[in-house]
């Protein structure tokens, strides 16, 4: 997981890449006017995922359609999919959250703001740019001159020869504009102590990608499908989602005292998004690979989030999460084999066949689930 930065979700949609058909055609959309409109004669939007229940319609569950969806058709899907499976809207299933939260601080004798900054020096990472560069700033201007060089020649071979998907990605990434696409940045991924780093669709790559490109350019294949292909195409977490509704509710300076230790977006956001990017890099993985190892590092990101979120919540988004990959042109059988192979190691073998129709029982306080289910006493 050295190559663990995403800074992602700034809504764009890539929908072509990995997929060369519709590069030709460019976005098409399946899902408009909105499906989620059951009601044909008023095309009222559901409000609550219970007033209204979703049917997935046949369109979208047809095969040949999945080929047409976007990525941010696809996260519609997921989180419609995600508010489905736990019978709450997104509002209000971070209400749950945040009432587990507070449940588990008050319990802690701590406040929220305490708890989840524990919870972040448990469980999270060192946010970003916590690291000072060395190695780059040691070198002479000719080294530096030189460095750059090689990585010139580096980024022209995999323009070359790097199989037209992977191709793809990068240009689509450039086409974004004249400082986007793949870059020479050791000193971001220095401070980030990364092999490459993705956001805003700039894939900027350090010394040890240009080394291993340099022995064998599919080595770095793999990292490309992860950065570009996973976290940039993924746009923001859905998890995070969450987890901000739960910030902007708490209190300022309990919010301030929240976000002052470790990243909190590496417990609560980070495992969505690298889920997806490790089953995008599946399929490039060479043996020589010695960054990701998604059979290790999937099950790793989904203990996280079941450590993190409140039973029914984390059950919602893992299986909505697994929805989008089925759905999911770019993704490979192989992958989303993976991934149910981890879910069912990490939730228990019965998890995935409780799936369809079968709504959670939401264990929340009584004003919730009358909201959710628009009960009136
Ligand atoms: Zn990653």
């Amino acid at each position: 997981m050295s190559s663990f930065v995403s800074v992602v979700g700034d809504g764009r949609d890539v929908s072509s890449w990995g997929h060369p058909v519709l590069g030709q055609q460019g976005p098409v959309s399946v899902l408009d006017p909105n499906p989620w409109s059951y009601n044909a004669q008023t095309g009222v939007f559901p409000t609550s995922a219970t007033k209204v229940p979703y049917r997935p319609t046949l369109e979208i569950l047809a095969p040949e359609n999945h080929k047409r969806l976007t990525h941010s058709e696809l996260r519609k899907l997921q989180i419609k999919e995600a508010e489905r499976i736990s019978g709450l809207t997104m509002k209000e299933m971070g209400e749950l959250q945040l009432a587990y939260m507070q449940g588990k601080a008050d319990k802690a004798g701590k406040d929220i703001g305490e708890y989840l900054l524990d919870l972040a020096g448990r469980l999270g990472r060192p946010g970003g740019l916590g690291n000072q560069a060395t190695w780059w700033p040691s070198l002479s201007a000719a080294q530096k001159a030189s460095w750059q060089r090689r990585y010139d020649s580096v980024e022209k071979r995999l323009m070359q020869e790097a199989p037209a998907p992977i191709r793809q990605m990068l240009k689509e990434a450039r086409a974004l504009g004249p400082d986007k696409g793949i870059r020479f940045d050791p000193v971001a991924c220095e401070k980030y102590i990364a092999y490459a780093i993705c956001g805003n669709g700039t894939f900027s790559v350090g010394k040890s990608f240009v080394e291993d490109a340099e022995a064998n350019p599919k080595r770095v294949y793999s990292n490309i499908a992860h950065e570009l292909g996973g976290h940039w195409c993924y746009g923001g977490p859905v998890s995070m989602e969450l987890l901000n509704h739960c910030l902007k509710q708490i209190a300022d300076h309990q919010r301030v005292i929240a976000t002052s230790g470790r990243s909190l977006h590496t417990i609560f956001g980070y495992p969505e998004t690298e889920i997806y990017a490790e089953l995008c890099e599946l399929d490039w993985r060479i043996p020589t690979n010695s960054t990701d190892e998604p059979c290790r590092d999937i099950p790793a990101m989904l203990k996280l989030t079941k450590a993190a979120f409140e039973p029914s919540v984390a059950r919602a988004l893992v299986l909505a999460l697994r929805y989008r990959v089925q759905l999911d042109p770019h993704v490979s059988g192989a992958a989303r084999k993976l991934l149910d192979e981890s879910i069912k190691d990490v939730f228990g073998r019965q998890f995935l066949s409780q799936a369809i129709g079968a709504p959670s029982r939401v264990d929340v306080g009584l004003g919730v689930l009358q909201r959710a289910l628009g009960w009136s006493f």
